[in-house]
Formats: C-alpha cells, sequence, structure tokens
C-alpha cells in the first residue's frame, strides 16, 4: 500500500538483475520531494534531517543540495556528514556548523565533545552532570535542553530515556548560563512515527512556558527544536502530513514571536519512502501445514525495522496469481528471524524475487553482519 511514488516493478526487476539481490533501491527522486513538502507545508521550520534514520553520504549529499541541515547523535555520524558537505559549494548562511548540524544526543562521551568542540557545534543537554562534561570539554559549544513531553501515541517511544522534566527546565538553564556556558534554545522529540498530533501540540505549550519563563529570569533564548516524529504514509491509517502542518503552523504562530527560530529533525518522514528492498526467495518448506519461504533478507538486515521499529513492511511478489497466508522469514539460523507469519502470497518458486515498499528509514540502518550474511547492496536511482 505504499503511497509515495514507487520505481515500476520492470525497473526494480531490471536492478535486481543487473546488481543481485538483496538490493536496496533508493529513489532521491522521492527524497527531493519529500523535502520540498517538509518545506512548503511548514515554511517556518529548518529541516535537520535526522542522520540515524539512514546515514548514507548520497542521501546527505542530495538533502544538503536542496538546502537541508543535518542531525547528528554520534561522533561518527558527524564526520559522515562534515566530510561529505564540507567540499560542496557553501550556501549563503554565515555560520557554517551551527546552521547545518545539531548534535541532538543529550549524553556525549568526553572525547567526542573534545573533538566537536573545534567546530563550536549545538548540542543537547539535559541534566547538570553533561553541563559540567560540556563546560569543560566543549566549552564553545551552544547549548540546546532537551524536555521532557507526552509520547502517547507514537509507534516507538523515545521520552523514558532523554529530558528534563519541565519543572527543572528554567534551572538547568540558568545551572548552564551560571557555568559560563550559553544556552541557545530548547528542543523535545514527541516520539517517532507520530501518530497522536496531541503530543505536538502539548509539547509546543510546555515550550512556551518554559522560554516564557526563562525570558523572565532574564534568560530569553532564540530558537526552538521541534524534533522529529512526523509520520511517515506507510498505509491508509496514517493521518495526512499536511493536517499535522496545520496544526503546528496555528500553534507556533499563537504560542511563539516571529524572531524564534523554528527547526525540525525529520528522520523516518524524509526518507521512510524513498526506498525498496527487493530480495530473493532462497527456500520453501511447507510446516505444519503452513508454506514457508525463506527469504535472503531478514530481521537481522533490511527487514531489522520489524524488531526495532515495530515496522510491518508487507512483501509483495512479481508473480500474480491465487495468494495462501504464507510465513517469510529471513535467511539466518535464528527464529527470531522471522519477517512475517501471515503474508498473502502466490505460489513462488526458488530464484524468484519478492519486494518490499516504504524500507527507507531504520531499515539497511541496523543492518548487522550476522551469521557472515551482508547487508543488502545500495543502488541510489533518480526517478523510476
Ligand atoms: C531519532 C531522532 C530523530 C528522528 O526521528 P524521526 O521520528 O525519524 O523523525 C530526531 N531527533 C532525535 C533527537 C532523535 O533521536
Amino acid at each position: 500500500m505504499g503511497i509515495g511514488i514507487m520505481p515500476t516493478t520492470t525497473v526494480l526487476k531490471r536492478l535486481a538483475k543487473e546488481h543481485g539481490t538483496p538490493l536496496f533501491i533508493v529513489d532521491h527522486d522521492v527524497l527531493r520531494r519529500n523535502f520540498a513538502e517538509f518545506g512548503r507545508r511548514l515554511p517556518r521550520v529548518q529541516a535537520y534531517y535526522a542522520v540515524k534514520a539512514a546515514p548514507m553520504p548520497e542521501i546527505i549529499k542530495t538533502l544538503y543540495d536542496t538546502g537541508a541541515s543535518f542531525d547528528v547523535a554520534s561522533i561518527g555520524e558527524f564526520r559522515l556528514v562534515y566530510e561529505t558537505i564540507r567540499h560542496l559549494p557553501a550556501k549563503e548562511r554565515q555560520d557554517f556548523i551551527w546552521d547545518k548540524i545539531i548534535y541532538a544526543n543529550p549524553i556525549k562521551d568526553r572525547a567526542t565533545l573534545e573533538e566537536l568542540d573545534a567546530y563550536r557545534p549545538l548540542v543537547t543537554y539535559d541534566n547538570p552532570d553533561e553541563i559540567r562534561k560540556i563546560r569543560k570539554h566543549a566549552p564553545h559549544a551552544g547549548l540546546v535542553l532537551r524536555i521532557r513531553v507526552p509520547n502517547t501515541g507514537s509507534i516507538v517511544e523515545l521520552s523514558s530515556k532523554f529530558g528534563a522534566a519541565p519543572g527543572e527546565a528554567v534551572d538547568l538553564i540558568a545551572a548552564a548560563f551560571d557555568a559560563g556556558l550559553v544556552v541557545e534554545g530548547l528542543s523535545f522529540h514527541v516520539g517517532s512515527q507520530c501518530m497522536n498530533f496531541d503530543n505536538y501540540v502539548q509539547a509546543l505549550t510546555l515550550s512556551a512556558a518554559v522560554l516564557e519563563e526563562a525570558a523572565t529570569r532574564g534568560y530569553p533564548l532564540r530558537l526552538l527544536d521541534i524534533g522529529g516524529g512526523f509520520p511517515a504514509p506507510y498505509d491508509g491509517n496514517v493521518k495526512a502530513f499536511r493536517d499535522l502542518a496545520r496544526v503546528l503552523n496555528l500553534e507556533l504562530r499563537r504560542l511563539f514571536p516571529k524572531e524564534l527560530e523554528i527547526l525540525a529533525e525529520p528522520g523516518r518522514f524524509m526518507v521512510a519512502t524513498t526506498a525498496t528492498l527487493v530480495a530473493e526467495v532462497i527456500g520453501k518448506a511447507d510446516r505444519d501445514g503452513k508454506r514457508c519461504y525463506y527469504l535472503n533478507d531478514g530481521i537481522y538486515h533490511t527487514f531489522s525495522g520489524v524488531f526495532f521499529d515495530h515496522c510491518q513492511y508487507p512483501i509483495k511478489a512479481f508473480k500474480k496469481g491465487p495468494t495462501q497466508l504464507s510465513a517469510v522469514f529471513g535467511p539466518t539460523c535464528d527464529a527470531l528471524d522471522t519477517i512475517s507469519q501471515a503474508e498473502p502470497l502466490p505460489e513462488l518458486n526458488l530464484g524468484d524475487l519478492v519486494y518490499s515498499e516504504n524500507i527507507g528509514a531504520y531499515s539497511h540502518a541496523s543492518s548487522t553482519w550476522f551469521n557472515g550474511f551482508p547487508p543488502a547492496k545500495v543502488v541510489h536511482i533518480d526517478g523510476g
């Protein structure tokens, strides 16, 4: 039920024949369209693409060319972005690092801070210990306080690990200034694949209260980072992005002065619909009356989202014909490597290809080499 405009099945089959399988096909035309839609519907918001969703230099380059900034959460991601964009023509913006990269992991090890300091980055924090660490190891960073907000109804919960309680927020801002650091703004994350738009409304309301109290106490901040969570259109149950954008625009206008800089960290929204996986049937058995197919890709690889991302990707056959509910497994020896227990599939044979759409986010990114099976090969196309 893909809603993004996918490469045609002819193109998928041709690419699989040319490159072999499993094959992860990224369409940069869709990527540019997603970025353009985000900007068009949220004109006040600068998008910092959350690199962890699909950390590929080709994706970073295309997004940079269209005007994106980046959210990184490890020194590896920071270097990946920095090395990818540092040779590209600079945009008109003045302060390269701050405008282009935010380091949005509230907990950073000391070596990471020491390496980051030279770039004068924006970094998030949410506790007093991190203030001490930043003061010692990255005193030139600009700080962004991450606050905890409701994650109810988001598919992937992100609030139990990070975030200052709203009640302690202004004290943490004051503590950072007292330590000689500069706090630039606030951030939050409503949880990934957020289906409950009220999370954003509550988070914005909390943020407005914190910003106001901080200003009253003599700490006016200049930016608000509304995080990620923007849902990808995996199926018809996902409410349209334009409806979320309408809510956000109304609340941003109502709650915040025009001068406040607003940024966001969309990961999934940018890349989920950009990729299609083509895999091959490598084994077939009937067990307890159920047809079982074994693919050369599974949950230790491109289907890792089934496990880590609570995401189910329909498996589609290129073949037509009457279907039966079949189990679909990955290639490793672990029974956890189960893609689906009930997929309506026609009669397939060894060597037949199947495909899954909208598999661009949190998929290839968390592939392993478990059991000696390498991650899927990646190809980048431009429209298909
Ligand atoms: C993972 C993450 C994101 C991206 O979230 P999506 O739901 O994919 O948009 C953004 N910001 C932070 C801090 C994250 O950890």
